[in-house]
């Protein structure tokens, strides 16, 4: 029987792991650990990996040729849309052929912007705050309502589409920037320049890829074309905005809130437990989560019942493909 190493299970996937197994006659394993230098020999005697994590297994590029000549890999299944968390060319090097899930579900990230853009408007945070010293008053807290909203999507991809829609069906103004537009949003979005978006939106939603040209787009100059009342949200990556710049606006008034489920540093940060009241070493972390107008979620606008299955079920599906001497369309290819 066919047999895949499924490293780095979170309890929420082994049932789709498993589901996946039973349907296809293949035996999965699922491992808690990562796959790393030293559970490298784990995988003696299966057929193929899935892994999601956020580390690379190794630095050593001796990892894939042994992957490839002592252990007969041939593939690797991403269960996320991001490859960082590997060494493509080292791995062709070694005849490895990587795949990831490139979409397993723009609707789960969009709904959780949607999620912070709604709290952040009705001032859930601030409600809380005075809620835990008994204080109930609403007084300096009325809101606008959605109707009345412009909402700027920077990126207009997937989730921004996705997005978009919502919004729009929600009977708010949507204003979009992409570097590429689609033609098949007429009616929903209406494309402008970053400074015409930055200028008259209310709330405005990163939804790019992270590259070198992406990299602290969202700047200390960008921050200051900004409504006053603007709330800013991102749930794409944190390094796409300018940290320190984006305390400095909200500590200078420049804009009036901020919902992040991204941040810059977050890979010791998020998926780990600390003290409570101690520092996490994130400094702007902490300067931003004591923030009442600010909230954060820990890099979870994917983790729904449905994307979890997709990110599972789709790479199970690519790696099965691959051992079968098959090609899959999610394929990394270097050219
Ligand atoms: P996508 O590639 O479909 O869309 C990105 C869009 O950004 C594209 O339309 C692209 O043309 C546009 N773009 C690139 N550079 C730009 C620029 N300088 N100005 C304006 N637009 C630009 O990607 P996606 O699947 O929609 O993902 C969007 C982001 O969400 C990515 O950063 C991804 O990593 C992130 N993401 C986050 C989570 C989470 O859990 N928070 C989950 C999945 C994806």
């Amino acid at each position: 029987m066919t047999s895949i190493a499924f490293y780095h299970t979170l309890p929420e996937e082994q049932p789709f792991a498993e589901q996946w197994a039973e349907q296809h006659h293949v035996d999965v394993t699922c491992f808690p650990f990562e796959l790393t230098d030293e559970t490298l020999h784990t995988v003696k005697g299966f057929d193929g990996i899935s892994y999601k994590q956020r580390f690379r297994p190794s630095n050593d590029p001796d990892f894939y040729r042994r992957l490839h000549d002592e252990y007969g890999i041939r593939q690797i299944a991403l269960r996320s849309a991001g490859i960082d968390s590997i060494d493509v060319k080292a791995a062709h090097e070694h005849g490895i052929r990587i795949t990831n899930v490139p979409s397993y579900s723009p609707s789960a990230v969009a709904q959780l912007a949607l999620t912070h853009i709604l709290q952040l408007l009705r001032h859930v945070p601030q409600y809380r705050e005075r809620n835990a010293h008994q204080d109930f008053a609403a007084t300096g807290l009325m809101s606008r309502e959605l109707g009345e909203l412009t909402v700027g999507i920077i990126g207009v991809g997937r989730i921004g589409s996705t997005l978009a829609r919502m919004l729009h069906a929600l009977g708010v103004t949507v204003l979009g920037n992409d570097i590429r537009e689609r033609d098949d949003l007429d009616g929903i979005v209406t494309y402008t320049s970053k400074d015409d978006l930055l200028a008259r939106a209310d709330v405005v939603s990163m939804h790019t890829y992270l590259d070198e040209t992406t990299y602290h787009l969202m700047d200390a100059h960008r921050f200051a074309q900004m409504k006053p009342t603007a709330i800013f949200i991102n749930a794409s990556r944190g390094p796409i905005v300018d940290t320190q710049a984006l305390i400095t606006a909200l500590q200078h008034h420049e804009i009036a809130a901020a919902g992040l489920d991204v941040i810059e540093g977050e890979a010791t940060l998020f998926g780990h437990t600390f003290t409570p009241g101690a520092p996490t070493g994130n400094p702007a972390y902490d300067t931003l989560v004591a923030m009442p107008n600010v909230v954060i979620t820990p890099h979870v606008a994917f983790f729904t019942d449905i994307a979890v299955r997709n990110m599972a079920q789709q790479s199970l599906d690519d790696a099965l493909t691959i051992i079968q001497g098959g090609t899959s369309d999610h394929e990394i290819r270097l050219d």
